[in-house]
């Protein structure tokens, strides 16, 4: 990732990289931090103990199964964010929120890929009308069982599953 900044975006000069995240501009002294992007997933399951996922409409991982969730805006807390794309993604109003915990991942986005960290958190479904929409093709609730991680789209969702699987059967 940090090796697509050559340039610097103020003065034109050529960057120097100081290590894996920051890069310096020599002659104008602009310094950057690469931070990794933030991001939100949605653990929700029903009273049948069955977990939302929902199928991605779009590249990257495109058909994969996901949980709800996507990226942080700025000036925007996590649980408004998630809130947000709740809403645009399953037409749903979230009540209670529970922190669950970060996961890190990557995010290969037009031969880039981005570093991310994506916050999870836990929600029960109440049975309000769920319509899809935005960035998701398809939901579906599975059981503990049903879910296979090989069929996940990414890292963080992948370990946040497994982290959630592992405490719900202990
Ligand atoms: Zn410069």
């Amino acid at each position: 990732m940090i090796k697509n900044f050559i340039y610097c975006p103020r003065c034109k000069g050529l960057l120097k990289r100081i290590d894996g995240r920051l890069i310096d501009c020599p002659k104008c002294h602009f310094h950057f931090y690469l931070a990794p992007a933030q991001t939100t997933a949605l653990i929700m399951e029903n009273s049948k103990r069955q977990i939302l996922l929902t199928k991605r409409k779009f590249a990257p991982k495109k058909n994969y199964w996901d949980l709800p969730g996507g990226f942080i805006n700025f000036k925007e807390t996590a649980e408004e964010s998630l809130r947000r794309e709740i809403k645009e993604e399953l037409n749903i109003t979230l009540k209670q929120l529970t922190y669950f915990g970060s996961y890190w991942s990557y995010y290969p986005y037009k031969k880039i890929r981005y570093q991310t960290l994506c916050l999870a958190f836990t929600s029960h479904y109440d049975g309000q009308k769920i319509s899809v929409n935005d960035d998701v093709k398809d939901y579906r609730f599975f059981s503990y069982k049903q879910i296979s991680l090989d069929k996940i789209s990414f890292v963080d969702i992948k370990t946040a599953l497994k982290d959630y699987l592992k405490r719900v059967s202990s």
